[in-house]
């Protein structure tokens, strides 16, 4: 027998879509992944340490404490959970069929939430390791870690020529002393538009043909090493925080090209709504937005896709 519903990830996204369908009765069968991605079921927010602005925690929650919430909130309703990534689906007819490395079945209706991978580089002190900054100065989401106390007052660098880059140089501004944003050629990726006001941010100072070449510090992130491409020269400067704002991965490498992408692979829904373009199949969370990227907005969509999901079997029985 089908499933009725299906649902692939197991971030905010995953597991809201899984908490209104398994109130709606439809039993959903939710696969979260082992280190699909490269990254522990949970997703994205298993990689944090503070989130502060996901709504009904005032004193703020650990983001693997909220991704723990997120999973036992979805077995109270009865959630089927299984730790095996999708390795394959099948989209050309309904039901839809799946396959992980344990098993395969079918489904009729897919709620894809398999998020997105922020991009790191690997730069000398920037890992997790026990040498590296990583959380502990160095971080790829301004938006999620910049507000922290140990930011505030200090300089601070972004590394990106993007939109990204440019929108979380201006953010970072409302705490830091001064922020750097290293790009990496002589000229940004970045709309004219974001350009042109993190031009005007007096507290933002570009470094272009510029990059990052060590993270340095003893308990946390002191300075950072750059090196100025055109000249060859490097120097120190000093910085209590390095974001990385140079683009992510959306996961749907296992989708092979049956749904309609866009050209960074993001899954493309129609707008105010998570219907893709194979009828039947919604897409929820960071997989298909590249703009927003937080726990609330993943969790906003994901009860969307639900109710999507709900809708379409309803007419579509
Ligand atoms: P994700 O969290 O990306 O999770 C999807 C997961 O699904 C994957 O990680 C993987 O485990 C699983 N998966 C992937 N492929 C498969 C497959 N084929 N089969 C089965 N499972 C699969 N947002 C905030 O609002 N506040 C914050 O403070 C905050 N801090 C952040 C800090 C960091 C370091 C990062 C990287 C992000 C942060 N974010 C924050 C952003 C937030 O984590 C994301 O927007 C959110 O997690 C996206 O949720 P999602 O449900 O779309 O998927
Ligand atoms: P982009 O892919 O647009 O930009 C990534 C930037 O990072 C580029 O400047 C790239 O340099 C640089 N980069 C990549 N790898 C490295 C590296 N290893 N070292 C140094 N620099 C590197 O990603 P964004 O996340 O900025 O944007 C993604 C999409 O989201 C875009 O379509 C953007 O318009 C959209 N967006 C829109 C926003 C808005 O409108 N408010 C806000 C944020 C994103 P190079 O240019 O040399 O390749």
């Amino acid at each position: 027998m089908a499933e009725k519903v299906l649902i692939i990830g197991s971030g905010p996204a995953a597991h809201t879509a899984a908490i209104y369908t398994a109130r709606a009765e439809l039993s959903p069968l939710l696969f979260e992944g082992f280190m699909a991605g490269g990254v522990a079921a949970g997703g994205q927010l298993t990689t944090t340490t503070e989130v502060e602005n996901f709504p009904g925690f005032p004193e703020g929650i650990s983001g693997p404490d909220l991704c723990d919430r997120f999973r036992a909130q979805s077995q109270r309703f009865d959630v089927r959970i299984v730790t095996e990534t999708v390795t394959k689906l099948d989209l050309s007819s309904r039901p839809f069929k799946y396959s992980t490395d344990e098993q395969e079945g079918e489904a009729d209706t897919v709620i894809l939430a398999t998020g997105a991978t922020a991009k790191r580089m690997d730069i000398p002190g920037a890992g997790d390791g026990p040498d590296g900054f990583w959380q502990r100065g160095v971080s790829a989401c301004a938006v999620c870690d910049g507000a922290l106390p140990m930011f505030r007052n200090q300089p601070l660098a972004v590394i990106g020529g993007g939109d990204s880059a440019m929108e979380e140089a201006d953010f970072l501004t409302k705490f830091a002393s001064k922020v750097y944003l290293l790009v990496r050629r002589d000229e940004l990726r970045a709309s004219k538009i974001m350009a042109q006001r993190a031009k005007d941010n007096p507290k933002i100072e570009f470094l272009y043909s510029t990059v990052c070449t060590a993270a340095l510090g003893s308990d946390g992130l002191e300075k950072i090493r750059v090196k100025d491409l055109k000249t060859d020269k490097e120097r120190e400067i000093d910085c209590l925080g390095l974001f990385f704002a140079i683009g992510h991965i959306p996961n749907t490498s296992f989708l092979d090209g049956q749904l309609d992408l866009d050209e960074q692979g993001y899954v493309l829904t129609k707008p105010g709504t998570t219907t893709t373009s194979v009828p039947g199949v919604f897409a929820c969370g960071d997989v298909q937005d590249k703009k927003y990227r937080q726990a609330i907005t993943a969790a906003g969509t994901g009860c969307m896709a639900a109710i999507d999901a709900e809708h379409f079997l309803a007419s579509n029985p």
